[in-house]
């Protein structure tokens, strides 16, 4: 049991890359607290669970306080699709808002305690779409994702002597719900998957499953050594 004796808070657990997180932290020992926006979605988890809209600061202060975790995972996130000429200042802020502002109030939150405590392990779910690749039609949201990479370093160098380590996964194209709605929102659901698939050179999609893998190493002693990294998980695309 890799997560033995260890307090894990999760957002968006409900479905896809953070269900997966924590159906494995759970597999792995740990005590695990899911949220997510939609409670019902993480009904049969088989642990505490909590409706949660990350986008609410007092209510991830109060509610990450509350858990007083050893691990962190931040994987609440939202895909902006479309280029600069056509993407507006609300989805701008709408992206900054759910997929970096939550986890800069989430590890806020949780920073104090886990402090007190000795240490703690923090999982932001960033993207290769970032920094990293340049995918089309991303701008906002590669923009948002490379915001979480730097937040991410910059969280892990500040608190590294107090034994907080701060890693981010940066998956390539994984299947989840909202995927397969990215998919039929690009008109011809078959060619748009066969596009997604041939970018990453092994020639297909990730699953979630192969990412929480990532993420209990990351939340576990095992990875004791690491801190302030984009560990990439994409099939090979960032390579190619
Ligand atoms: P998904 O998009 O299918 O599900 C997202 C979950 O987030 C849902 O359960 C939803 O209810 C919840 N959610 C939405 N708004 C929320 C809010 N305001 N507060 C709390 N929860 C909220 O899941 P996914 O595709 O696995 O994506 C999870 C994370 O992984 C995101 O950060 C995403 O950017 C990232 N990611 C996904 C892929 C991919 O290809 N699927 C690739 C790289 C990174």
């Amino acid at each position: 049991m890799r997560l033995q004796g260890k307090r894990a808070f999760i957002t968006a657990a409900g479905q896809g890359i953070g269900r997966a997180i924590a159906e494995g932290y759970l597999r792995e020992g740990a005590t695990v607290i899911a949220t997510d926006l939609n409670a019902g979605l993480m009904d049969g988890l088989g642990c505490e669970t909590a409706a949660l809209d990350v986008t609410d600061k007092a209510a991830v202060t109060a509610a990450v306080e509350a858990a007083a975790p050893d691990v962190l995972v931040n994987c609440a996130g939202f895909v902006h699709a479309g280029p600069l000429l056509d993407a507006t200042d609300d989805e701008f802020d709408f992206a900054i808002a759910l997929n970096v502002r939550s986890q800069f109030h989430a590890m806020q939150a949780a920073l104090p305690g886990m402090i007190a405590r000795g240490g703690g392990a923090i999982v932001n779910i960033a993207s290769v779409a970032s920094s990293i690749v340049a995918a089309p039609n991303r701008c906002i949201y590669g923009m948002s994702k490379a915001a979480v990479i730097g937040l991410t370093k910059s969280v892990a160098v500040d608190y590294v002597k107090q034994g907080i380590r701060v890693n981010c996964i940066c998956p390539g194209t994984v299947d989840s719900p909202s995927l397969h709605d990215r998919l039929r929102a690009m008109g011809d659901y078959e060619e748009a998957r066969k596009a997604f698939e041939a970018r990453q050179p092994m020639g297909r999609i990730g699953t979630a499953e192969e990412i929480a893998h990532l993420a209990i190493y990351l939340g576990s002693d095992e990875s004791a050594f690491t801190t302030g990294q984009a560990h990439v998980i994409d099939g090979g695309w960032a390579a190619a």
